[in-house]
């Protein structure tokens, strides 16, 4: 396993972290936890000393099933990060200590542990939800820091670059985490600069584009030239290798995907991420347009499946013909195109939107 320094800590981190959202599904429902804390026990074996989980991931079985396998290794030989926010304390605006610290010290009972080595102030999607969450939650955590119950404050974002900026000059958290990968790179480069600069940890999610990069692995062959590895191996070495990204978190269902990952990572090249972008600009397409399928935007009040409509409009753009949308909806989604006409404008798909893509001019484009 390759490992990076975290920021500027002394914590050194493994170049691939576990997600823990994609535990097998089936084995899930079913209750088979013991069997799916395998995989953790597995990446632990194979190196990667960094686990990401969070509540509600897994039909709010991931804690527990990270839990399962961290009371059975060294606990001091993993780094366990998870999450919580405004929206999962469920208290608006004025939440009360009580609140904060009864879900973390659930986080921390589900996980088998008396502290996280990372606690993310989670999905802030825009500069307003930040502040807001700043200023009613920042302070709680700040006190769970000072009791030991968290080691670090981080925070997670689907912000822009020039937002992440804002937030990593305020000098307030050691280390962020966000999307990040071969269709979006551009799109937050400038934030994983600053951070790396501010010596920050810099986690990286979503590194396979929500499934777009292996679902079209011919547009994407051109990140395996001149290695062995797959498009999705070469895909998640795209993003470990940026100098300014310490871990690239891999969500694994079987066995079989960690050892794809711990091998996109062998003999690991760090560069910097400008010359990164300048070595693959000239062979990519305009990756930032894409919807990466993140279903931040869901709750449309007309019921608009937008996630779908817009993966059939990236057909679009990544086959260059406008049939490309009519061929997706038809035979991946069996969707008619008539129900992106019932868009009614009010916009709130688009502020929550991750790429900021403008969904109602491409939904009025699909309706024709
Ligand atoms: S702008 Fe249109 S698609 Fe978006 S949430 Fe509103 S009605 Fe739904
Ligand atoms: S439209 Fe935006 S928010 Fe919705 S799935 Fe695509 S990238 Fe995510």
């Amino acid at each position: 396993m390759y490992y990076k320094q975290y920021g500027n800590t002394d914590m050194k981190v493994s170049a691939i972290g576990l997600g823990t959202m994609r535990y097998d599904e089936e084995d899930i429902k079913a209750g088979r936890l013991e069997k799916c804390a395998e995989i953790p026990l597995y990446a632990f074996e194979k190196g990667i000393n960094y686990w990401d989980t969070a509540p509600s991931y897994c039909e709010d079985k991931s804690e527990i099933v990270t839990g399962i396998a961290l009371s059975q290794v060294d606990r001091s030989k993993v780094y366990v990060s998870s999450k919580t926010n405004l929206g999962l304390l469920n208290m608006g605006e004025h939440p009360t200590k009580e609140v904060f610290r009864r879900r973390l010290e659930t986080s921390l009972e589900r996980l088998h542990t008396d502290y996280l080595d990372f606690y993310h102030m989670w999905c802030m999607i825009n500069l307003e939800t930040w502040e807001k969450n700043m200023e009613a939650l920042y302070g709680f955590f700040e006190e769970a820091k000072k009791e030991g119950l968290i080691h670090n404050i981080v925070f997670s974002s689907h912000m822009q670059g020039n937002d992440i900026e804002t937030v990593v000059k305020t000098g307030k958290f050691k280390g962020m985490l966000i999307g990040y990968n071969a269709l979006n790179y551009r799109f937050r480069q400038s934030g994983i600069e600053a951070a790396y600069k501010d010596g920050m940890g810099v986690v990286v999610m979503n590194p396979l584009g929500g499934g777009m990069i292996p679902q079209n692995p011919k547009y994407f062959t051109y990140l395996t030239e001149g290695t062995d590895l797959t498009v999705p191996q070469a895909a998640l070495r795209f993003v470990a290798s940026h100098k300014e990204i310490t871990i690239t978190l891999a969500g694994c269902t079987t066995k079989a995907h960690v050892d794809d990952a711990v091998k996109a990572v062998e003999g690991l090249r760090e560069e910097p991420a400008e010359k990164i972008a300048e070595k693959y600009e000239s062979k990519g397409v305009a990756f930032n347009d894409l919807c990466t399928g993140c279903s931040y935007c869901k709750g449309c009040p007309k019921e608009i499946p937008i996630p779908k409509f817009m993966d059939a409009y990236n057909h679009k753009i990544l086959t260059g013909k406008k049939e490309g949308i009519q061929e997706r909806l038809d035979w991946h989604w069996d969707l008619p195109r008539e129900k992106a006409a019932e868009c009614i404008a009010c916009g709130k798909c688009e502020r929550a939107c991750t790429q900021h893509l403008p969904i109602i001019e491409r939904l009025k484009e699909i309706a024709g």
